[in-house]
């Protein structure tokens, strides 16, 4: 199994392979959620990396950074369960950022303006300088992203189309626990207790895909407000119901066509997102 510091290092050992190259950003904490990206990747393409980079430039809070699960040596060692030929990337942030004090800047059409946008500071910003710096670096066919991230997934494509990249962006299925929890490498920092909460995050978004039929959007809201109100463990940050594409508030009455359920849940220090497609 190769492991990368350095990007030049890298791109020679890319130059002497053939065939589509498949890129998986991840922040490293693998888990079976990036693993199914990693298995997607290395069946479409010749070559496959992994990047696993914990981007300073995405945290607004110095005390999650501190905290971000960080083991290279175990995630090497999942990663090449599925194959030791996959490459890992692992820079430090002088091979990503050089000597650049001053991110980029972008603008997203907004899609920015909602949820984690709001939420978390400048993260979608310093998401896209880790995207942009690796895409144009390695310029890979297929780009592999989770839907537990949407809106991560919609300010991808968003970037890709406007740097007028030609990277295809693959979106791929949240995985679960068998009790409903997206997994998340952020899920190591919860207590014993707060694990057997956090299932109830799911079983919310489930619970609202069927009232959508039926109940009004107001009804729902109040129902998810008091369903987390109940738990004094849980601090529900925002729920929405937003078009998957645009990721605005719905304004009309049809819940479900077009349309996700979004969810946020602070647990102690742990915060948790998930999401759901309505129709
Ligand atoms: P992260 O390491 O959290 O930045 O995630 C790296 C990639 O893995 C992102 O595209 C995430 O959306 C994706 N990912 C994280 N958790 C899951 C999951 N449970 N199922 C599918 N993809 C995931």
């Amino acid at each position: 199994m190769e492991i990368f510091k350095s990007k030049s290092d890298l791109l020679h050992t890319l130059k002497k392979l053939k065939g589509p190259l498949g890129l998986v950003p991840t922040m490293g904490g693998i888990h079976e959620g990036h693993l199914s990206l990693i298995r997607k990747a290395f069946q479409e393409n010749s070559s496959v990396i992994v990047s696993i980079f914990v981007n300073p430039m995405q945290f607004d809070d110095l005390v999650d950074l501190k905290n971000y699960p960080r083991n290279l040596n175990n995630d090497a060692l999942l990663i090449s369960e599925i194959s030791d030929k996959i490459k890992i990337y692992a820079p430090n942030q002088g091979d990503v950022y050089g000597s650049k004090i001053k991110p980029n800047k972008y603008s997203f059409d907004k899609l920015d303006k909602v949820m984690e946008g709001v939420k978390r500071k400048n993260h979608f910003n310093g998401v896209a300088n880790i995207i942009e710096f690796l895409f144009k670096t390695f310029n890979p066919k297929n780009a592999y992203f989770g839907e537990k991230d949407y809106q991560q997934l919609q300010i991808i494509r968003n970037l890709n189309k406007s740097l007028g990249m030609s990277t295809k962006i693959i979106q791929c299925p949240t995985v679960r626990n068998k009790n409903g929890l997206a997994l998340s490498s952020r899920n190591s920092n919860l207590t014993r207790l707060e694990q057997k909460i956090a299932p109830e995050i799911y079983k919310c978004l489930l619970d609202v895909k069927k009232r959508a039929k039926v109940n009004s959007y107001e009804e729902i809201l109040d129902l998810v407000s008091f369903r987390f109100l109940k738990m004094k463990e849980c601090n529900l940050e925002y729920f929405i119901i937003a078009n998957q594409k645009t990721l605005s508030e719905i304004s009309s009455t049809d819940l479900i066509s077009g349309n996700r359920a979004f969810i946020a849940v602070k647990l102690g220090d742990t915060k948790l997102i998930d999401n759901i497609e309505l129709s």
